[in-house]
């Protein structure tokens, strides 16, 4: 490595200091530097399907046999419930509290075809999208969440094989090896990379003036937001100390991974700097196969959080009362919602719908957030990516012992 741990954490905060100050201060000159950030960003995509592969594959197997599989399987999803259900009821208690729509009278802005014409998505949808009858064409879509269940299964076929199995077991497990040493490599360039995504996003829109007028407009909507995600990062940080064996220090360990998260906006482009700073903080890497790719695509605390006070805004401003059926609805869809939405910058914004639908709102309603919700992603994305890092803290703790030799 060229740097040591420490300065690349402090060479990836200056990197996401220096891009918020130059993308203020310059807006959209710092265009000219933001195709620096997407090579970075394209290299991240570049390892998403072999390392997701490799990885659950080698994590599967590596639990044993598919009864221990149910059962981390059972507390994975145990922990993704239940913390995506806190934080959504933060936001619904911030929102409810706060109010930040009332008086408002703030003008819409157009939405885009791809979000208005997504009004069919349903619940069905969702349990659709488990399963691709290509896996190849998932693949090449970036489509995580059926490539994630072929491999759950195929790694659960495999433990079922016997002494046969050796071979291909070894070949997954150098797969998830060499996707690691990829990402240590690639991780020397996040400082440059997180610095030219940053100033070329706030360059786009506009540089400070813009951005200040925006966060005027919707100011008390912006900081319910960012309050309700403060305190579920808090939370999570409580919930890490009191049932995992980790301490403070994990915290910092996991820094670049949320760094990266904030500059990225995309829990998936994240998944390999997750990945890898949870192995370095020592945590088991059965633990890191298995629940870091599903929680990257599935468990998604901040964009929860975000869209249930989302909705209530958008009610609050159209004036309409939601009672406590309608909240409950709310509750239940944005955490679907959640679920349903990819790890990729701003499909919170798509998968709102489901819980626009859901309680009798029109979906123009969005673009009332539109204009600071690119900003908005990148803290929530920075609470997935600080979620899934505690789930597999939590999970380690949980797993069985005899198979720990066979950790590749
Ligand atoms: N950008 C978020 C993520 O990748 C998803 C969202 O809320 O839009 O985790």
């Amino acid at each position: 490595m060229i740097f040591g741990e420490n300065k690349l954490v402090i060479a990836i905060f200056i990197g996401g200091f220096a891009g918020i100050m130059c993308g203020w201060l310059f807006g959209p000159k710092m265009l000219a530097i933001a195709w620096i950030g997407d090579l970075f960003l394209d290299a991240l995509k570049m390892m998403i399907i072999p390392l997701i592969v490799g990885a659950v594959i080698s994590g599967v197997t590596s639990l044993g046999d598919i009864r221990k599989l149910g059962k981390v399987g059972g507390i994975t999803l145990l922990y993704y419930a239940s913390t995506t259900a806190c934080a959504v009821l933060i936001g619904l208690i911030m929102v409810n509290v706060i109010q930040p729509g009332d008086g408002i009278n703030y003008q819409t802005e157009a939405i885009s075809e791809s979000i208005s014409n997504r009004d069919n998505i349903n619940l069905t949808e969702l349990v659709r999208s488990l399963i691709s009858p290509n896996i190849i064409s998932a693949a090449s879509n970036t489509q995580l969440l059926p490539i994630i269940v072929f491999c759950l299964l195929f790694g659960a076929a495999l433990t079922t094989l016997g002494k046969n199995k050796t071979t291909i077991i070894n070949f997954f497990d150098a797969l998830n090896e060499a996707m690691m040493k990829l990402v240590m490599w690639i991780m020397v360039f996040a400082p440059l990379g997180i610095f030219c995504l940053v100033a070329g996003q706030f360059g786009k829109v506009g540089g400070g003036t813009a951005i200040k007028s925006e966060l005027i407009a919707v100011g008390s909507y912006f900081f319910t937001v960012i309050l309700g995600l403060t305190c579920h990062f808090l939370l999570l940080f409580i919930i890490l100390i009191i049932f995992s064996k980790r301490g403070r220090e994990y915290l910092f360990k996991l820094l670049r991974a949320l760094l990266t998260a904030f500059g990225t906006a995309s829990s998936s482009a994240t998944l390999p700097l997750t990945m890898k700073c949870a192995l370095e903080a020592g945590i088991d890497k059965r633990s890191v196969k298995f629940v870091l790719p599903i929680g990257a695509t599935i468990n998604m605390d901040g964009t929860a959080l975000y869209e249930s006070v989302a909705v209530m805004f958008i009610a609050q401003t159209y004036g309409i009362s939601m009672g406590m059926e309608q909240q409950v609805i709310i509750f239940i869809t944005a955490t679907l919602a959640a679920i349903g939405a990819a790890g990729i910058p701003q499909a919170g914004l798509v998968t709102m719908l489901i819980v626009l639908n859901a309680v009798n709102l029109p979906a123009e309603g969005i673009g009332l957030i539109l204009a600071v919700d690119w900003l908005l992603d990148r803290f929530r994305t920075t609470v997935n990516v600080w979620g899934d890092s505690v789930g597999v803290a939590i999970v380690e703790t949980y797993l069985p012992t005899e198979t720990a030799s066979r950790n590749g």
